[in-house]
């Protein structure tokens, strides 16, 4: 890359964006992705690096520079009072240990993380009146997403009553177990229908629909982790997270604060043999800074918190995934 010219770079970084543009298109708008994760994320990284190199070819834009999903459905907007970011990512230990080590740099002393699953599936935003559910939304571009209120009062672990009466907002995964996606693609594929790709792209297309009743058989699951805006006793986000279950959300067991990096190595290993005996697919592994106030102080880019990052499973795992299902749409 050294060796190209800006005219050169010009052209791979307009060619590069074309692309991305229009699998994410097929990933995030139509939920019927048109190449593996791995391609997406080799190409993507390209683009980040030549970015970098140019950046006078940063153009706001860019993939790089906002999330990725587009609003296209007819379903109704809503804008996002908190924006919904992506996330910054990372495919082995040493750019793990090269973010803990600025992340130390900044905040000046080591710190702890919750570390979590990532799972598989698509943001969802609840947002809770008085202990109600008042209304459920997706990601969409992050700063404004879609309606699904009705298709999530089918989502049998989304409390519709909180025990408190509190105005909250949270936010989490929506999945679809491994279990429900094979009995979901057997009866479609009975029925000559389209099957999904993998259980990401079911849990999409379940949850993004005009008809609820459509949701209602299609067997969705959460995980919720992100307490927007927690009262002043929660400090961090472990502590939001055992909240939130006293509360009835359901919640991922398997997150663990740690500080260590030789423990968070382990703590990968650990899932990334464990993760096809999940009931739940799981892409990678997170580590969210677990002091609120380290967080706040830490920030966020246009696009990714600095706080947080995800360590992704090696390709060829994630492509073993992908081949075991029918690919057809
Ligand atoms: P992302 O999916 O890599 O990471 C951010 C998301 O992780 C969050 O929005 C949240 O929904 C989710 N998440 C899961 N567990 C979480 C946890 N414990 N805590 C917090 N968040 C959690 O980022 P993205 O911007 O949504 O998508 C980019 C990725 O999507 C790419 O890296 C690629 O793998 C995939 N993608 C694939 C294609 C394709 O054509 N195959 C196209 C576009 C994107």
């Amino acid at each position: 890359m050294a060796d190209l010219t800006l005219d050169e770079a010009r052209k791979e970084v307009a060619s590069l964006r074309d692309k991305l543009d229009q699998w994410a298109d097929a990933y995030y708008s139509k939920d019927a992705p048109e190449v593996e994760d791995n391609v997406y994320d080799q190409n993507y990284q390209r683009l980040v690096e030549l970015e970098q190199q140019f950046p006078q070819l940063v153009t706001q834009d860019s993939i790089t520079q906002r999330v990725g999903g587009q609003l296209d459905s007819e379903l109704t907007k809503v804008t996002h009072q908190v924006p919904m970011l992506s996330m910054g990512d990372v495919f082995s230990k040493e750019e793990l240990r090269a973010f803990d080590e600025r992340v130390q740099k900044q905040i000046g002393h080591e710190v702890a993380y919750n570390v979590e699953l990532k799972i598989d599936g698509l943001s969802i935003n609840l947002e809770y009146t008085d202990g109600k559910l008042t209304r459920a939304s997706t990601r969409g571009n992050g700063l404004v997403g879609e309606d699904v209120t009705p298709n999530a009062r089918f989502i049998s672990d989304i409390p519709q009553t909180l025990p408190e009466k509190l105005t909250m907002e949270v936010r989490g995964e929506c999945y679809m177990g491994k279990e429900a996606f094979a009995k979901l693609n057997s009866e479609r594929d009975e029925k000559g229908e389209t099957v999904f790709a993998n259980p990401r792209n079911a849990a999409a297309g379940s949850l993004r629909q005009l008809d609820a009743s459509i949701t209602k058989h299609r067997n969705l699951s959460t995980f919720i982790y992100t307490w927007v805006n927690p009262p002043e006793e929660i400090k961090s986000q472990h502590q939001a997270i055992e909240k939130m279950t006293s509360l009835g959300f359901h919640t991922n067991q398997t997150g663990k604060r740690l500080a260590k990096m030789d423990e968070i190595f382990a703590f990968i290993d650990e899932y990334t043999a464990k993760r096809d005996s999940l009931q739940y697919g799981i892409d990678g592994i997170v580590l969210k800074v677990d002091d609120l106030n380290l967080q706040n102080e830490l920030g966020n880019t246009v696009k990714i918190p600095r706080w947080e990052i995800a360590y992704k499973f090696p390709p060829e795992e994630q492509a073993t995934v992908v081949h075991e299902i029918k690919w057809t749409v």
